[in-house]
């Protein structure tokens, strides 16, 4: 297949890049650098079928060619952009996606979106399966990311029941591993960072909020998975493994030696209480489930930052 992948520079869409070209396909990354870089893709300059483009998809989208299939990645995805380019974030979810699914029409690609879990907000229900219709505020610096998402979701099947697009919905949950940026803010990052600069911890809150975390390998293989499926509705694919912030800090500290422990910082707004996926559907329809233990995992994207500091 011939594949465009927007926020091919990114953590996620990297890691697809490769994946996708190790399968035998073709693939054209799209993206305008906002949270991503080309050092994601240095290593794929030299591919034959591999191609970048730098391009804001929140403008007319020109692919010269065929294309059997548009994952559609793009959008800034940490905490820390939802104060510092939340206008771009509505953007990208809202105008971007329009774009790429219009591209994915001309083309009469199938069309994959890369959704979150935070469209299901602070969840009321848990663990949180495709069905729960989630708890989001709207007008909180959150809200920039989850209603954007939301939307995305909302066009894209638009144009899957008007247009008849061949269309795909993921739900990312928490999604982890080398390639993310030092500097992302994300917690897999921050913790890591800190810990190999033998600096205290910055738990947010009192750290009872849980998370779930997935290595990028297998979010990789379950959103393959799904692109050749025949699924329309939204299907979660993450790690169910779930556990506190505080938790996950002393795992980090014991895991790189860390001798600094943690302090204990502001929670942002809106932060959600708790988070885990329920994979049914995705065992289910994909025979999905991950693979990578936490603690193979982290090693893993430890010695990627310890390689990089
Ligand atoms: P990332 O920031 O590394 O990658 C996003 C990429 O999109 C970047 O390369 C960025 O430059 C690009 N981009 C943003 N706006 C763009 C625009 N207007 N035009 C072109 N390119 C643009 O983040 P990531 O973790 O790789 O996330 C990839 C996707 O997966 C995002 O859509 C994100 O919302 C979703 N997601 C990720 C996680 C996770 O835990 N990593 C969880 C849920 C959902
Ligand atoms: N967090 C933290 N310290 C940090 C960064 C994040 O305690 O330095 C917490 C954050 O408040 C949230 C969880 O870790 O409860 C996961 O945060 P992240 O930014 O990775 O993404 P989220 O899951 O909130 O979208």
């Amino acid at each position: 297949m011939r594949i465009l992948i927007t926020g091919g520079a990114g953590f996620i869409g990297s890691h697809l890049s490769d994946r996708l070209l190790a399968d035998g396909h073709d693939v054209i990354a799209l993206d305008n650098l906002i949270t991503g870089s080309t050092d994601s893709i240095a290593h794929l300059a030299g591919n034959r079928r591999f191609k970048f483009i730098f391009h804001d998809v929140t403008d007319y989208i020109y692919v010269p060619g065929p294309l059997d299939a548009v994952m559609h990645l793009a959008s800034p995805a940490s905490p820390i952009d939802f104060t510092r380019v939340p206008i771009q974030i509505l953007k990208v979810g809202s105008l971007g996606t329009h774009n790429a699914l219009g591209l994915a029409k001309a083309k009469a690609a199938r069309f994959l979106l890369a959704s979150t879990s935070e469209v299901y907000g602070d969840p009321l229900i848990h663990p949180q399966p495709e069905s729960y219709w989630g708890n989001v505020n709207p007008i909180g610096t959150r809200g920039v990311y989850d209603e954007a998402k939301r939307f995305a979701e909302a066009i894209t099947m638009a144009y899957h029941r008007v247009h008849g697009v061949d269309t795909r919905i993921i739900r990312i949950f928490n999604t982890y591993g080398p390639r993310m940026r030092l500097d992302d803010g994300r917690v897999v990052p921050n913790f890591i960072g800190q810990a190999l600069r033998r600096q205290p911890l910055t738990v947010y809150g009192d750290g009872k909020q849980t998370r779930s975390f997935c290595y990028v390998s297998d979010l990789v293989e379950g959103m393959v998975r799904l692109l050749l499926s025949a699924e329309h509705d939204p299907v979660n694919v993450g790690n169910p493994e779930e556990m506190t912030i505080h938790s996950f800090a002393e795992t980090i500290n014991r895991l790189t030696g860390n001798p600094a422990g943690i302090i204990f910082r502001p929670l942002p707004p809106d932060d959600p209480r708790i988070r885990q996926p329920d994979i049914t559907r995705a065992r289910t329809l994909l025979s999905w489930a991950p693979t990578v233990a936490l603690a193979d995992g982290l090693a893993q994207t430890i010695a990627y930052f310890r390689s990089r500091t």
